[in-house]
Parts: C-alpha cells; sequence; structure tokens
C-alpha cells in the first residue's frame, strides 16, 4: 500500500520537551483539520512530488514522484539513520493503514516520535505498539478557530499513554480560560504528570501577533494550580531559519 509526502530531511527539533535533539523527519501529506495558525500550508494541497535532502544535513534535495511505497521509503531514509525520526505532517495518522503496514518492518533502532493533532483515537490504536513518544495537541477553538475535541482527546491520551507522551496546546492572546481548564481536566483524569506545554502561537495565516507575556504567565499559573509538570516552549525553527 503506497503513501504520499510531503518531504524528508534532517534538523532539530523546535518544539517541545525535545527541543534541541537532532531528528530525521517524515512529513506526510493531508489534514483534515484547519488551525488558523497552522505553519504547514503545504499539508492542504496534493503533491505530484516529494523532496528528498539529500545528502542529509545539505539543504539539497532531490525530487521523487508519490505515491511511494514503504520499502522504496525504508531505502530513502537510510541515509538519516542513527536519530529519532519525527513522523509528522500534516497529520500522519490520516496514512494509519500505511504506517500500521510499514513501521514494523522499519527496525528504525532509534526512537520514533508521532507529531498528531491528538484527534484520531483510532487510527492512533493501529499504531502505537510501533512508536515510542507521542508528541499530542490539544487544540483549543478559541485559538483554533474550530470546533473542540474534548472526547477524541480524552480517547486518544487513554491510548497514548502506553507510551512516552506529552501534551502540546498552541496559546495565543484570545484563548479561553473555560477551554484551558477542560484540556487540563482530560490530562489530570488521563495521564497525570506528564508534561504539558503551553506553546505561544507562532503569527502564521491568520494569526497577527502572538501572545503577550503577561496573559501567558496567567495561563501558566491556571495551568500549574492543577498539573505537576507545565512548560512555556515557543517554536525556535521559525526563529533560527530552520526546516
Ligand atoms: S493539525 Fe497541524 S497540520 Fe493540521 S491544520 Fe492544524 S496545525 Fe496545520
Amino acid at each position: 500500500m503506497p503513501t504520499n509526502l510531503i518531504e524528508i530531511f534532517s534538523s532539530f527539533q523546535g518544539e517541545g520537551p525535545h527541543l534541541g535533539e537532532p531528528m530525521a523527519f517524515l512529513r506526510f501529506q493531508d489534514c483534515a483539520l484547519s488551525c488558523k495558525f497552522c505553519d504547514t500550508p503545504a499539508s492542504f494541497e496534493k503533491h505530484a512530488d516529494f523532496r528528498v535532502e539529500t545528502p542529509p544535513q545539505s539543504a539539497r534535495f532531490q525530487s521523487y514522484p508519490n505515491p511511494v511505497d514503504g520499502e522504496f521509503l525504508t531505502r530513502l531514509l537510510q541515509p538519516f539513520s542513527g536519530q529519532i525520526l519525527s513522523i509528522t505532517g500534516g497529520e500522519p495518522l490520516q496514512q494509519a493503514d500505511f504506517l500500521a503496514a510499514w513501521l514494523p518492518d522499519l527496525a528504525w533502532g532509534d526512537p520514533v516520535l508521532l507529531e498528531t493533532s491528538g484527534v484520531f483515537p483510532a487510527a492512533l490504536a493501529k499504531v502505537i505498539a510501533s512508536i515510542d513518544i507521542v508528541s499530542m495537541d490539544m487544540k483549543l477553538p478559541s485559538v483554533t478557530g474550530m470546533r473542540s475535541y474534548w472526547n477524541e482527546h480524552a480517547e486518544f491520551l487513554r491510548i497514548a499513554r502506553q507510551k512516552q507522551v506529552y501534551v502540546k496546546v498552541v496559546v495565543s492572546k484570545p484563548t479561553d480560560l473555560d477551554e484551558l481548564r477542560e484540556a487540563i481536566a482530560i490530562v489530570e483524569r488521563e495521564a497525570p504528570g506528564i508534561p504539558f506545554i503551553l506553546q505561544p502561537v507562532t503569527p502564521a495565516r491568520e494569526v497577527g501577533e502572538t501572545i503577550p507575556e503577561a496573559r501567558l504567565r496567567e495561563l501558566y499559573d491556571f495551568s500549574k494550580q492543577r498539573l505537576a509538570d507545565v512548560r512555556v516552549i515557543p517554536q525556535v525553527h521559525p526563529m533560527l531559519g530552520l526546516l
């Protein structure tokens, strides 16, 4: 069963508690969501080709046609081995059937990290056995401009907690405290003690400004009243011009 990609490249992780660790990034096409702040609009387009950094860390790319099968993808990834593999997108769980069939044969040798919007629990269940670290978003409607996903997030976290997991919540000036309270309650109930990351929004698409420091402090203090491990970690790759 083939799949559709956007790119394969190496860089430093630019978000969350693994910030700064070198990783290989495997970016899949497609995302059914539409966050106002989305920094990967390429996810919404169909790509006839995908690009592979050749050789790794060179910032030079070679193109290959989509779709790609698992055996060829494994060969393309070999030069990137020796570091964490970040499976990202878009929403990689929209390719869950491909991942469920391909990941058990990959034998990566280092941890496999899944970056996901956290709204497709049934898809996560198909692949969780092959994932080591789950980087799970929780989507606040006041920040994303979409509906809430509380039931999906709760079910997702019940599956993700089998492995190392942390939750990232993008926050902006209009963040609604009742929504943040709901996200905190889900973490308290399903996986207390995991890292809970407040990620100040990076201006993109329909979002023109990040969150003021005083508001960020308020959201941190609010979260810290209920959760043990709360951190504020911004995206650093846009600041550094990294991929
Ligand atoms: S879930 Fe991620 S890829 Fe999809 S729209 Fe939101 S930010 Fe963009």
